[in-house]
């Protein structure tokens, strides 16, 4: 495992102890104040996630992207090597690691290729419900499985019909003694194909006056199950390695004992995921953001047009300041927004914040780095254009660009309010 690997034999089980919650939170909440300082044990963290990416996503990930083939033997790797499922409690086998730490790791990944971390980051998605809702017996069951070997999960909550507007899912869950009976349809799901249980938000209330808040349901569906159907993987403009497929639930009968909480708490679960899952897309945004500018200096070091190395224009110097500059604030909102969460407070504001504006700029710095780049910038032999196309649906998963901005003004007069 990873941390043996790095740090010598034997360490990792010592890192484990370290590297509880609440020891992690600790390291990052001290009385001193602020700090921008990483704890020895983050920068192990980091550098481990960062030697990864370098060394064994940034060589396949051309590839990948022209193939679409899900990079099975990457996941494995990353799995042995514990920079997956960073964030389930060492009680049930993980990490236990905070989610500030968890979206460092995730930074490094996205750096190297955001399909990767995508596929990478979907698990934790799938995962969260489970656990901030699961029983003891769920997550013994469900997240233990994880630890064990490399498996996936997914979260299952759009519909061809309702994407922002979750509360509109048609999908149904209908009690039938002990058992839960589904019918609907799901989409754009990550990890569809691969995963080995999804998390399913399901109608149980079919009254349409009845409250969003007790209306839906959070169920834990063994991916086997007769009557998943699942669809082709679907062809999209970025991240193409990643797994992303339509599932249809025929008459899938569910165990009552999967239901998470209780009938009708589905909906603030599934929302709830997100305060949690926000920050590390925001980091895997400002990686791939990072990432650009990275290849954009490089090359602005290197390319000469009227005697000089571009870098040395200024409208060229100057850009590459804008990048840099929205790189910076972009870590900065997602690490605030990890660390607000890690300190137990509600950080929807703050989470929302991170994932717009890291969202938003990693467009702005992937099209600016083609612009850097020029022609080269537009071709597939180098690879910022992948970038671009990889970037747009930052603007667009966990809540759209539009979205974020909706909750960050409601929290913005709520507070303003008070
Ligand atoms: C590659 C990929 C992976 C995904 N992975 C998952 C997954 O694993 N699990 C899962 O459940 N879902 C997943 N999704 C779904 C994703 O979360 C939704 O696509 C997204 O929430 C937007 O929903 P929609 O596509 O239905 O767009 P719509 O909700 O129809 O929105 C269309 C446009 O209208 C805007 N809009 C909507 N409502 C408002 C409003 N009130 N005010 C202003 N503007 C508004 C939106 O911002 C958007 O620009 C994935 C999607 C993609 C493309």
């Amino acid at each position: 495992m990873l941390f043996s690997k790095v740090l010598g034999a034997g360490v990792r089980s010592g890192i484990r102890l370290q590297s509880s919650g609440a020891a992690s939170r600790s390291s990052q909440s001290t009385a001193a104040g602020y700090s921008f300082e990483l704890t020895d044990q983050q920068k192990e963290f980091q550098q481990l996630a960062r030697k990864f990416a370098r060394e064994e996503i940034v060589p396949s990930a051309a590839a990948l992207d022209r193939s679409g083939e899900y990079p099975v033997s990457i996941i494995k790797k990353a799995w042995e090597l514990g920079l997956m499922n960073t964030h389930i409690p060492q009680d049930y086998g993980g990490m236990g690691l905070s989610i500030f730490d968890n979206c460092l790791v995730t930074e490094e990944l996205a750096y190297g290729c955001t399909g990767v971390q995508t596929a990478i980051e979907a698990n934790s998605l799938g995962q969260m419900p489970v656990i901030l809702a699961g029983s003891e017996e769920q997550k013994r069951k469900y997240l233990g499985r994880m630890t064990e070997e490399p498996l996936m999960s997914a979260y299952c909550v759009t519909e061809p019909g309702a994407g922002s507007d979750v509360a509109g899912i048609k999908t149904r869950a209908v009690k039938t003694g002990d058992e839960y009976v589904v019918n609907g349809q799901k989409m754009w799901i990550t990890n569809g194909g691969k995963a080995n249980w999804y998390f399913l938000l399901a109608r149980t209330n079919l009254d349409p006056k009845c409250p969003a808040g007790k209306a839906f349901t959070g169920f834990i569906v063994e991916a086997d199950t007769p009557g998943i159907q699942i669809g082709r993987k679907e062809m999209n403009m970025g991240q193409r390695c990643s797994d992303t497929r339509g599932i249809t639930f025929e008459d899938v009968r569910i165990p009552k004992e999967n239901v998470l909480i209780a009938e009708g708490a589905g909906f603030k679960i599934a929302m709830g995921a997100f305060d949690n899952t926000r920050p590390p897309v925001a980091a895997g945004a400002t990686g791939l953001a990072q990432r650009a500018l990275d290849e954009a200096t490089t090359y602005a070091l290197e390319r000469k047009t009227f005697g000089k190395v571009i870098a040395e224009h200024q409208a060229i110097s100057f850009l590459l300041a804008e990048m840099a500059m929205k790189v910076e604030l972009a870590r900065m909102a997602y690490q605030r927004s990890a660390w607000e969460v890690d300190q137990g407070r509600r950080n929807t504001f703050y989470a929302s914040i991170a994932k717009a504006f890291a969202g938003d700029i990693a467009n702005q710095v992937a099209s600016d780095a083609v612009q850097i780049l020029g022609g080269n910038g537009f071709n597939s032999e180098y690879p910022v254009e992948k970038l671009m196309r990889d970037a747009k649906i930052y603007q667009i998963y966990e809540g759209t660009a539009q979205i974020q901005r909706l909750i960050i003004a409601r929290e913005y007069l709520q507070r303003f309010k008070k």
